[in-house]
């Protein structure tokens, strides 16, 4: 477990060595505020996703000697990905990874958690914005039978394997589910979950944004506050959230505050698309490097070393020029599309 040649940042700024992994920008859900209905969303062709040999590649060949050592499994929803349990045991295996964790919807997690948790994995984060199943069941933009007991067994299923922390991830939508902040707070009360509420951004998602508009962190926090008071709390992560805990309850509150709060100069993190794309910033393109490309053109992974490295020290210029730009902007691409 060794750390390799980090790169340091100037003084304040956090290393950069975590790294978000699209699979696959595809997804069995289409959720209202990632995945709009009536939007035209152009996939990656399969050609151009990189390969598992290919993925892996640049993980040991480039991110690992730049120094990445903790790294996220995304997408679209990962678990789609043919081979992923694979993928995870073959990260999980490199000597020089330090943190491996997972993003999902839970769909197919009930068949899938033991054997993720076998291959290493030992962090998730899961997507659950209702306890009710209509309501989830619009969210998801499901009209058939309804997915969220599947859902909530898959939840179920990574408790009883052993995921610690196991995180569940709320993105909160005025008129849509906000009525349930308090019983989606109330998880973590009973149980050792970690119930993160994520402000709702205007990603790929104009007509509902502009339609529904989104609360912001502090607002919640003083609905929970009023309700059983609020302290201080911590939980392990690489996240931006901050913690609290309703007093006495064995899990954890996390709010994630992108719209009301810019927290880029504590970003440590960078994106692979699953085409091949490292981008520095969420909401930024610029500098991405096109990976797999080169990759495939035989260009040398001494010269794509160099290439991350490079971006990796303009990353800090980076997030700053977006913050000046605000954070209210519109941004085309959705989450899925990004690997979110
Ligand atoms: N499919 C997986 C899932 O839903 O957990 C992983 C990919 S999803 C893009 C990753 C995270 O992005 C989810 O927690 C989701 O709630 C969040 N997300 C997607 N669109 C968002 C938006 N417009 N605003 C805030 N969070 C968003
Ligand atoms: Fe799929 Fe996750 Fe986006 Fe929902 S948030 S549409 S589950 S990628």
């Amino acid at each position: 477990m060794k750390p390799t040649g980090k790169i340091r940042q100037n003084e304040g700024m956090n290393d950069i060595d975590y790294l978000r992994i699209s699979l696959i920008d595809r997804c069995n859900f289409r959720c209202q505020y990632c995945m709009p209905e009536g939007t035209d969303l152009t996939y990656a062709l399969q050609r151009n996703l990189l390969t598992q040999e290919e993925l892996l590649s640049l993980i040991r060949e480039v991110f690992i000697p730049v120094g990445f050592s903790r790294f996220r499994l995304t997408g679209g929803e990962p678990l789609i990905r043919p081979g992923v349990v694979e993928i995870v045991r073959a990260i999980a295996s490199m000597s020089e990874t330090q943190d491996l964790a997972m993003t999902t919807n839970a769909f197919l997690l009930a068949d899938l958690a033991q054997d993720l948790y076998d291959a290493g994995l030992r962090r998730i984060n899961i997507s659950l914005d209702s306890l009710k199943a209509e309501v989830f069941d619009q969210i998801i933009g499901n009209r058939g039978r309804s997915r969220w007991q599947q859902v909530w067994n898959g939840i179920q299923a990574a408790h009883r394997v052993g995921f610690d922390p196991l995180k569940l991830n709320v993105v909160v939508i005025p008129s849509v589910n906000d009525a349930e902040v308090l019983d989606l707070a109330a998880l973590s009360i009973d149980r050792n979950w970690h119930v993160r509420f994520i402000e709702f951004m205007p990603i790929g998602n104009d007509d509902l944004f502009q339609d529904r508009g989104w609360v912001s962190s502090e607002e919640l926090r003083c609905r929970i506050r009023d309700r059983w008071g609020l302290t201080d709390g911590q939980v392990r992560g690489n996240g931006p959230a901050d913690v609290f805990q309703i007093p006495g309850a064995k899990g954890t509150l996390g709010f994630i505050s992108q719209m009301s709060e810019c927290f880029c100069d504590r970003c440590n993190r960078m994106r692979l698309s699953a085409d091949g794309w490292l981008r520095p910033c969420l909401l930024n393109e610029t500098g991405q490097i096109d990976l797999r490309s080169q990759l495939r053109s035989g260009v040398p992974l001494h010269e794509l070393r160099q290439q991350v490295r490079e971006l990796v020290l303009l990353k800090p210029e980076i997030n700053y020029k977006e913050r000046d730009s605000g954070t209210t902007g519109r941004y085309s691409r959705t989450m899925s599309q990004i690997g979110g």
